[in-house]
């Protein structure tokens, strides 16, 4: 009959080294899941199988030196492939813990269902652990301790899994970690030496297996080795830890110098205002935004006209200190939420919201082109700018792109239109701009290709129908499109900034058929048409100096012809570019007058020589008695305020006849001449028997001619024979 022995002794050491690998386990358990957390799909995967290899390792070997800790009354030894085989389910509890651990949001139940597997796993590691010492009769069991240790293999786990969800959730900490790593160990432990302490034997028991591994050697082996191999995977996660923080640094850093340099992609560095990148990103944001905000949105495109021809004239300094001066008073007109940016050299956008009507757009223009009038003082100087706006509408230009495309449409037509005004976009502005950028282009290259010329058309005086001047007009040989009418590209140069490049040629090449006719022995008066970006060049008056004495033209041979719309429209500038005209002695003209609103006033203080009604009110003369009386009260007007009256577009002899009668000056129009080549000109002059010199004035014609500078004394005394005879 046999007796139960309860093994009542436990080897210290073995405990001892049991402890210890168990809460090192642990504790490389938690290191390894953070690992897993912070790495990226496939090094998670390896981290997790890893760590369950060399934790269930720890577990294992911590589980079966408890076992090596029981003392027995008989000498025990341990069979090798079953020491080996229990080493499985211990890899299998820390593959499912860790599995646990890593899922952060893995729900209760499942835990729950972990937590039964986790002790049924530890249960199991202890049986086969036990079962590796061969014993006749078979190993006895404690009821209670057996219970006692399944609880307290549950109640690991619980613990366990909440303890090292709350360690997880933070920063790593030493200590925190090693007290967890503690705690969890030292109750894993108690388990697995409370499920030994169950094991007793019978008094005349006999270990079959008391040949095999001896527990001494076990104890040593497993400790020293699994002890190295926690150090390693220890080091592995640090090293990891390191490499993955300076990886993050690395990357953190270069997020930072990205977000830097795209901020600065998408700044403008001369107002530190955004460029265009950077507002069409806020405008997106505005867009996006919830509806109230994108609701009654508008852009504007606010464009500082002329501003390219002051910029060359000036420098481009300068133009960078009237750029600023104008971003500062922009900015005042800037709420919250609302986005100015500088989106070209010479253009603002600015995008608003809040506006549901067109009248508030339109004070909010008006505002800002007030604000860009005022005159800028620049290194001493008074600049005066005006700006030519274009508005388009959110949800009517439906997105961005549209609504900067569309303002930019709009801002073309308010310069089309003579610059210093606003414009709303309407459709089919689009399709006009896109031809109007092509020309642009081409026009560019006009003068160096030499594609452009001028052509004269002939006023004759209303009594002796002799020649009283020739106006100068210019004229685009366009290599596809043949001859481009000056009332098509005239707007475009302006527009896109050419104007000052072309009334400079134009001055230039009038002045010089001026000094070439006069050579060959004919004095005659050319009218040159002057556009309203010209008027604003704060550089014109020198210009027209330089033109003059480069040829030695005396000033009262050149007439500078200006609308009346334009004259009238920024009579302070007229005013001032008149007088100063005047000064040089260039005379001055008044064109298409009766298509802008004069007012008498003003017309009285211009400096002005000659007014040119508008064919307009020539056209009706033979039909419209009504025509005819306005005719004759603005040739009364003009003769009681000096000046002299031409009628342009005269087509017919009643007009003619009509005009003299009304005791009109000078006629101009296809009844006499249509606008010619000069070579044409000179053969119509000969024709009315005038004496022209042919092979003088041709050899003269040519423009590589070198060309005498001449000095002030010599402008004055130049064809002094030529005083004004010809007004
Ligand atoms: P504008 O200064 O009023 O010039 C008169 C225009 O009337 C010319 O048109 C001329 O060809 C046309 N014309 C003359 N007589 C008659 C006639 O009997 N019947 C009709 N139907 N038309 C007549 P063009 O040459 O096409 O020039 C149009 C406008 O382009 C000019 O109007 C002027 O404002 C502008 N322009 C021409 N050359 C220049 C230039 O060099 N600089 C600037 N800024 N503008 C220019
Ligand atoms: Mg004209
Ligand atoms: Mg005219």
């Amino acid at each position: 009959m046999t007796q139960p022995l309860l093994a009542s002794h436990l080897l210290g050491s073995a405990l001892a080294s049991a402890w210890l690998l168990t809460v090192y386990a642990i504790s490389v358990q938690s290191m390894v899941i953070r690992r897993v957390r912070a790495n990226e799909r496939e090094a998670a995967v390896a981290w997790w199988l890893g760590g369950a290899l060399v934790v269930g390792t720890g577990i294992w070997a911590g589980s079966f030196l408890t076992l090596v800790a029981l003392k027995l009354p008989v000498k025990v030894g341990y069979v090798r492939d079953v020491v080996m085989a229990s080493w499985l389910p211990a890899v299998v509890v820390c593959a499912v813990t860790l599995w646990l651990q890593t899922h952060v949001r893995s729900s209760v139940k499942l835990r729950v269902m972990g937590g039964i597997l986790v002790t049924l796993g530890l249960c199991m590691l202890m049986f086969v652990n036990a079962s590796s010492i061969m014993i006749q009769p078979g190993l006895l069991w404690d009821g209670d301790r057996l219970a006692a240790a399944v609880a307290t293999f549950l109640a690991g786990s619980a613990l366990g899994s909440w303890l090292l969800r709350k360690d997880l959730s933070r920063p790593p900490h030493q200590g925190r970690h090693l007290a967890v790593a503690v705690v969890l160990g030292t109750v894993l432990w108690g388990g697995m030496t409370l499920q030994v302490s169950s094991i007793g034997v019978a008094y005349n028991a006999v270990c079959l297996s008391a040949d095999q591994l001896s527990g001494e050697s076990l104890q040593l082996v497993l400790t020293v080795a699994v002890l190295i191999l926690l150090v390693m995977t220890h080091v592995g996660t640090l090293q990891d830890a390191r490499a993955l923080a300076r990886a993050q640094v690395l990357s953190e850093s270069l997020q930072e110098a990205k977000e830097a340099l795209e901020e600065a992609s998408q700044r403008d560095a001369v107002t530190g205002l955004p460029n265009r990148l950077g507002f069409e990103r806020q405008l997106r944001d505005l867009i996006e935004a919830p509806r109230d905000a994108a609701l009654h949105l508008c852009v504007l495109r606010l464009n500082v006209d002329g501003f390219h021809a002051f910029a060359a004239t000036y420098g481009h300094a300068l133009g960078d200190n009237l750029v600023q001066t104008l971003a500062l008073r922009l900015r005042g007109h800037v709420r919250e939420g609302d986005v100015l940016a500088r989106s070209d050299t010479d253009e603002f956008l600015l995008a608003c919201h809040g506006f549901s009507d067109e009248r508030a757009m339109t004070v909010l223009a008006q505002r800002l082109q007030e604000s860009v009038h005022v005159p800028c003082l620049i290194q001493d100087q008074d600049i005066v700018v005006s700006s030519s706006i274009g508005i388009a509408r959110y949800p009517d230009s439906a997105s961005a792109e549209q609504l900067i495309a569309h303002s930019n449409d709009a801002m073309l037509t308010a310069r089309r239109a003579g610059g210093g005004v606003y414009c709303f976009y309407e459709r089919g502005m689009d399709r006009a701009g896109a031809a109007q950028v092509e020309m642009q282009r081409d026009l560019r290259h006009a003068v160096e290709r030499q594609e452009l010329q001028l052509y004269f058309q002939p006023k004759l005086r209303s009594t002796t129908g002799d020649l009283a001047g020739v106006e100068a007009l210019l004229r685009w040989h366009h290599p596809k499109r043949g001859m481009v009418s000056p009332a098509e590209f005239i707007p475009v140069a302006e527009r896109f900034g050419l104007i000052g490049e072309l009334g400079l040629w134009v001055l230039d090449e009038a002045c010089r058929h001026l000094r070439m006719w006069h050579e060959a022995g004919l004095d005659i008066p050319v009218a040159v048409n002057l556009s309203v970006h010209q008027l604003r060049q704060p550089d014109l008056e020198q210009r027209v100096r330089e033109a003059l004495h480069k040829h030695r033209v005396p000033a009262r041979m050149l007439i500078m012809e200006i609308t009346e719309s334009v004259a009238m429209e920024d009579i302070e500038a007229s005013l001032r570019v008149f007088d100063m005209l005047d000064q040089i002695g260039v005379r001055l003209s008044i064109d298409d007058f009766g298509t802008g609103y004069s007012s008498l006033s003003y017309l009285r203080r211009l400096p002005a020589r000659q007014l040119k009604i508008d064919r307009s009110f020539v056209r009706d003369l033979d039909s419209s008695l009504d025509a005819q009386a306005i005719v004759e009260a603005v040739v009364r007007l003009a003769h009681a305020l000096g000046l002299k009256v031409v009628a342009e577009g005269v087509e017919t002899q009643d007009q003619a006849d009509i005009l003299a009668q009304l005791q009109c000056d000078e006629l101009q129009g296809f009844l006499f001449a249509r606008p010619m080549s000069e070579h044409t000109l000179l053969n119509w002059l000969r024709q009315r028997g005038k004496p022209v010199p042919p092979t003088q004035v041709r050899q003269e014609a040519s423009p590589t001619g070198a060309r005498r500078e001449a000095d002030d004394d010599d402008l004055v005394t130049a064809w002094s024979d030529l005083e004004a005879t010809h007004l």
